[in-house]
């Protein structure tokens, strides 16, 4: 059997492995403390529920148009114009099945051999596969722990060629939880002027967890790119919806054509009674996203602190997402040993840097969307194993 070539070229997302190695051990019945996963370990507000189960009984049961629903579309617009303060066409935002599918399209839409598109590393795995499954060149644009991992635009601007299509941009960051100021945004959008033929991917799905009170910086708020911008963002992180399947993109006018049609090529629609919750999710209260943000903000200092206790650990404060990102160097241990190690020895998942491209080697990432008690259990568990190997004697 030939496949297609496209097929080999192909990664993945390797926390969906570890999450697999990790659950598995689980039923075997080992006690597993899972810090890789990254969703919100908290349940979908019980209004949201409701408006689903309410959609349904309603006999939302059909399609609906490819781009979503007016109402939620509607919804989406009001939303942008609270947060970002940015007015958008509710034409312009197209309703798809979780972030991940706005990415995919974008991707799709300009990905082609002979072609770059640039992409944070370490950053979300999804990224570069599905660049290097369209046949482009994937540039990664390296991501430093000594910037708190931010993106200098100075760098970007320089890597950018006469073949660069799309940059991808994403803050607050997965994997490391970092999230790109304000300035820098105004230097890459001013840098932008000279490279009309580069569209920005701005992934912004972590936009509402942003912690110390500073707001989140969007490239929505910029009317110089607004014509060569595609903002993605969703439910998924905010109200605790990962497996409902939702997201939004917001693309320029004479893009939404293609989003579209990819579409309807793809996945018809979202499932009905979902977009209808997400009308909820928008519009009813936020007191559980801030009890939600609240508690993850707890969690940050602890394991931020906790992990600074380790021996050869060392870690930056994230400003954004629920991960924590910290430098392994110290341990004389690759990421991808350390993550092995400390998953089969101790039963701690956390996923190594590399799993977010090279230059997440060093590193491990661990989600803090977990208990307090799992935290601090699995920061014991890590500190047994260091001893255990003499690291820090
Ligand atoms: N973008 C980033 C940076 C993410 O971390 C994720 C999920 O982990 C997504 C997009 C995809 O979100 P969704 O589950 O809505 O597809």
């Amino acid at each position: 059997m030939q496949l297609a070539a496209a097929m080999g070229r192909l990664g993945t997302e390797s926390a969906f492995d570890v999450l697999a190695r990790a659950t598995a051990m689980a039923q075997a019945g080992r006690d597993v403390v899972n810090l890789g996963i990254g969703q919100p370990d908290f349940p979908t507000p019980p209004h949201i529920v409701e408006a689903a189960v309410k959609a349904l009984r309603d006999g939302h049961h059909g399609y609906t148009p490819a781009n979503g629903i007016l109402p939620l579309r509607e919804a989406v617009a009001r939303d942008i114009l609270e947060r970002r303060g940015v007015e958008v066409d509710p034409d312009r935002i197209v309703i798809v099945p979780g972030g991940k599918v706005t990415m995919f399209f974008a991707i799709l839409v300009f990905g082609e051999p002979g072609v770059e598109i640039m992409y944070p590393d370490p950053g979300f795995p999804i990224y570069r596969s599905v660049i290097s499954f369209t046949g482009a060149e994937p540039v990664p644009i390296a991501l430093h722990e000594d910037r708190g991992f931010a993106f200098s635009a100075e760098e970007v601007l320089a890597r950018i060629t006469p073949r660069t299509r799309l940059v991808i941009v994403n803050s607050p960051a997965n994997p490391t939880g970092g999230v790109v100021p304000k300035e820098e945004l105004d230097r890459l959008v001013a840098g932008l002027a000279e490279h009309p033929q580069v569209t920005v991917l701005s992934d912004e799905i972590y936009a509402r967890m942003c912690y110390d009170g500073v707001p989140h910086a969007s490239l929505t708020a910029y009317p110089e790119i607004r014509d060569r911008l595609i903002l993605l963002d969703g439910w998924s992180k905010t109200w605790a919806m990962t497996g409902w399947r939702i997201g939004y993109g917001v693309w320029p006018e004479h893009l939404v054509p293609h989003a579209v049609r990819l579409a309807i090529n793809c996945h018809s629609c979202v499932n009905a009674p979902t977009q209808w919750a997400a009308i909820a999710a928008l519009e009813g209260p936020q007191d559980a996203v801030d009890a939600m943000m609240a508690e993850f903000d707890r969690r940050r200092r602890l394991i931020v602190s906790l992990l600074n206790r380790l021996p050869g650990f060392r870690c930056v404060m994230p400003g954004g997402a629920f991960y924590a990102f910290p430098n392994i160097t110290g341990t004389g241990m690759t990421a991808g040993a350390l993550q092995d190690g400390l998953l089969e020895e101790e039963g701690v998942a956390a996923i190594a840097g590399t799993s977010f491209g090279i230059h997440g080697e060093g590193y491990l990432r661990f989600s803090y969307a977990a208990s307090t008690e799992a935290i601090e259990e699995a920061m014991r568990r890590i500190a047994r194993y260091l001893e255990r190997r003499g690291i820090g004697d």
